[in-house]
């Protein structure tokens, strides 16, 4: 067996891959163990995904809609109080609309005490050209697509030799080729969509959904069918990412929206903007 990624044996490798990260609500969209070697496993998981869930728009989006990490821990939001001194705020599962308020000394909770008000930064969007969320989007791609195709019979070996994806792979993995993977990002729905359930005790909207786009006919070439571009287009939290597989543009991403007055093809029937995959 194959790691989709690196190519090398992984017929050893104990980890199963999330294909989102668990810490933004995926727990049961995964790859089972040796489809991602453990070690292109732990460089995603310690360089890409607990960097991108650090940065102050993931943190303060999984503080403020509360989901929990790995750990069920729901993460602290910086705030400040009136006087601008720094507290920190957790919000809470069990208890209605409580928060917890952590603060670092008595000045501060005097502040707290006598005006009553707490300051939440709110960081609406992801930074637009980040290295590492084009990584982060890049690597889920390959790994949807894998578990999209896994379906079919044999279908590692055609995916490992699939050359028009080697890329984005060695970019994702090894920072190879280009400076940035660029990466579309747009809002089209609010982020409060979400509702938790308190006797289910779990969120009842999906938190995460994709889906790929082919906007033009695959050219064939005898037996071989070429795509010239293949889209992911991913939702998280009401936030649109879009990333091609095939080569690093966006252009033919951009006129299929004008062409398709800006909707998301998250948000339209599968018939409108046909999603086969049987490349
Ligand atoms: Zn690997």
């Amino acid at each position: 067996m194959k790691c989709i990624f690196c190519k090398n044996d992984s017929s050893n490798s104990k980890s199963v891959e999330h294909i989102i990260p668990e810490s933004l609500g995926n727990k049961k969209n995964i790859l089972s163990k040796g489809i991602v070697c453990d070690s292109c496993n732990n460089y995603f998981g310690n360089k890409i995904e607990k960097n991108v869930l650090e940065m102050p728009y993931f943190k303060s989006l999984r503080g403020r809609i509360m989901i929990e990490n790995k750990k069920g821990k729901i993460p602290r939001i910086s705030g400040f109080t009136k006087n601008k001194e720094k507290v920190e705020i957790t919000f809470s599962l069990n208890g209605g609309n409580t928060f917890e308020v952590l603060y670092k000394d008595e000045k501060t909770l005097g502040s707290l005490l006598s005006h009553n008000e707490i300051y939440v930064p709110f960081i609406p969007e992801p930074p637009m050209n980040d290295l590492l969320i084009s990584k982060f989007i890049g690597k889920i791609a390959i790994e949807a697509l894998a578990k999209r195709v896994s379906s079919i019979e044999d279908w590692q070996n055609d995916f490992i030799e699939n050359e028009s994806l080697d890329q984005l792979r060695d970019f994702v993995r090894y920072g190879k080729g280009y400076p940035i993977w660029p990466y579309h990002l747009r809002r089209i729905d609010s982020e409060n969509q979400i509702k938790y359930d308190k006797k289910l005790n779990k969120f009842l909207e999906k938190l995460n959904e994709y889906d790929f786009l082919i906007p033009d006919n695959s050219l064939t070439d005898g037996d071989i069918h070429k795509i010239n571009n293949l889209y992911f287009v991913m939702g998280i939290m009401g936030i649109e990412y879009t990333i091609n597989l095939t080569n690093a543009g966006l252009n033919r991403y951009t006129t299929w929206l004008s062409d398709n007055q800006n909707k998301s093809i998250l948000q339209m029937d599968k018939s409108e903007f046909h999603s086969n995959l049987n490349i």
